[in-house]
C-alpha cells in the first residue's frame, strides 16, 4: 500500500519533490542564475573570443550568445534546458541582456527568465597580431632555371596559396606573411616551419627534384634559441614528356620523383628507370610544347615516311614499337632538323 504524499511546507496532497509540492518547490529553488555582469573579450579583426588565456575562433553561434549561455548556472536537478539570448542593444559594448526559455526539472518544464549585463572589450587576438606584425618562422624560396620555369611561377604561387589555405582551414596559425618577387623566383614568408617543409616537399616531388633546408639562428626568446628555416626548391629545366638526352641514350620522361626518373627509350620504346646519378648530365633536346604532328606519307616495316612539317621534304624515320603509326600523322620532336617520333604528352 503506497503511503499518501503531502507537502511538508503547505500540507498540500499530491506529487512532491524533495517533500514539497511543485509550487513550494518552485518558490524555494532557484532553477537558473546568471552573474550580474558578463565580461567578453573579442578580436576586432577576426571575431575570435578570448577564453581564459587562449583565443577561440568564431563558431556557428555569435560569441556574445555563447558567452552569456556559458555563464548561466542551472539547478543541479535540471535535466535539460532550452534558452535564448536577447541582447537589447547589440551595437553597444555594454548592453542589457535577457535570457529566456525553459528548463526541465523532475519531469516538469518550467519557464525561466534572467537578466544580466554584457560588457565587451575589443582586442587583437594572437593570430591577428602576428599577421599584422608580419610574423614568420620560415621562408620558402622557389627558383626557376629558365623561361619555362619563369612562366610556371604563377602556378607555383597559386599552389602555395592553395596549400596554405587548406592548412589554415584546420589551423588558423598558418598563414603567408608576405610574398616577394626576387630575382630568379619567389620568396614566401610563412608563419609555420612545418607548413614550409610540407610545401617544399610537395613542389619538389612534382618537379622531380630535391629541396634544401637550412636553419639560421635569429635570436633568443624566453631563454631559448630561435631558428628561422629556409626551404629552397629549384625548378629543373625538365618536365614530364620532354625529350632529353642522357648518358645512356635518348629518352622521354614519363615521371620524375625523389628516386629518379621513369623514362621511355625514344629509340626502342621501352620503359626504364634512371637514377639521380644517371640524370645528372641530362640535357633537354626538345620540350613537349615544341612537339609537332607530321603527316605520314607511307608506312614500312618499323619505319614511316613523313612530310617534314617545316621543310615539307619527305623523309624516312624509324618508329619505336610502342607508338601508334596507323593515324594520318604522328607526333615528332625536331632535334636539330632530325625528326624523332615521340609519345604525345597527353597519353599514358
Ligand atoms: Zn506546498
Ligand atoms: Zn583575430
Amino acid at each position: 500500500m503506497a503511503s499518501e504524499q503531502f507537502c511538508i511546507e503547505c500540507g498540500a496532497r499530491g506529487e512532491v519533490f524533495d517533500n514539497l509540492c511543485w509550487s513550494c518547490y518552485r518558490d524555494r529553488n532557484v532553477l537558473a542564475t546568471v552573474p550580474e555582469v558578463i565580461h567578453l573579450t573579442l578580436c576586432g579583426a577576426c571575431g575570435a573570443r578570448l577564453k581564459g588565456k587562449s583565443w577561440h575562433p568564431q563558431g556557428n553561434r555569435p560569441p556574445e550568445d555563447e558567452a552569456v549561455l556559458e555563464s548561466v548556472t542551472l539547478h543541479r536537478d535540471v535535466s535539460s534546458s532550452s534558452l535564448k539570448v536577447e541582447i537589447l542593444d547589440p551595437e553597444e559594448l555594454k548592453s542589457k541582456v535577457l535570457v529566456k526559455g525553459t528548463v526541465e526539472i523532475h519531469g516538469i518544464r518550467a519557464d525561466v527568465e534572467l537578466d544580466t549585463e554584457l560588457r565587451i572589450k575589443m582586442a587583437r587576438c594572437s593570430v591577428c597580431s602576428r599577421e599584422a606584425g608580419n610574423y614568420f618562422e620560415a621562408i620558402l624560396q622557389v627558383r626557376h632555371s629558365d623561361d619555362r620555369g619563369k612562366r610556371d611561377m604563377d602556378r607555383v604561387r597559386e599552389r602555395v596559396e592553395d596549400h596554405v589555405g587548406n592548412t589554415r582551414s584546420r589551423d588558423r596559425n598558418v598563414f603567408i606573411s608576405k610574398t616577394e618577387s626576387v630575382r630568379g623566383g619567389l620568396d614566401f614568408y610563412l608563419s609555420s616551419k612545418s607548413e614550409g617543409r610540407s610545401i617544399a616537399k610537395e613542389l619538389s616531388l612534382s618537379y622531380g627534384v630535391r629541396f634544401k633546408e637550412s636553419a639560421s639562428l635569429v635570436g633568443r626568446r624566453n631563454g631559448e634559441d630561435m631558428y628561422r628555416n629556409t626551404f629552397s626548391v629549384r625548378l629543373p629545366p625538365f618536365r614530364n614528356w620532354d625529350l632529353v638526352s642522357a648518358e645512356k641514350g635518348l629518352f622521354q620522361i614519363i615521371r620524375m620523383d625523389h628516386n629518379g626518373w621513369t623514362v621511355r627509350d625514344a629509340i626502342s620504346g621501352e620503359r626504364r628507370t634512371l637514377s639521380h646519378r644517371d640524370t645528372q648530365s641530362a640535357r633537354v633536346m626538345c620540350i613537349k610544347e615544341d612537339f609537332v604532328d607530321a603527316v605520314v606519307v607511307s608506312r614500312g616495316e618499323g619505319e614511316v615516311q613523313l612530310l617534314h612539317p617545316s621543310s615539307f621534304k619527305t623523309l624516312s624515320v624509324k618508329v619505336a614499337g610502342d607508338l601508334d603509326v596507323d593515324n594520318e600523322s604522328i607526333t615528332v620532336a625536331d632535334v636539330e632538323g632530325e625528326l624523332i617520333p615521340v609519345q604525345p604528352p597527353d597519353r599514358g
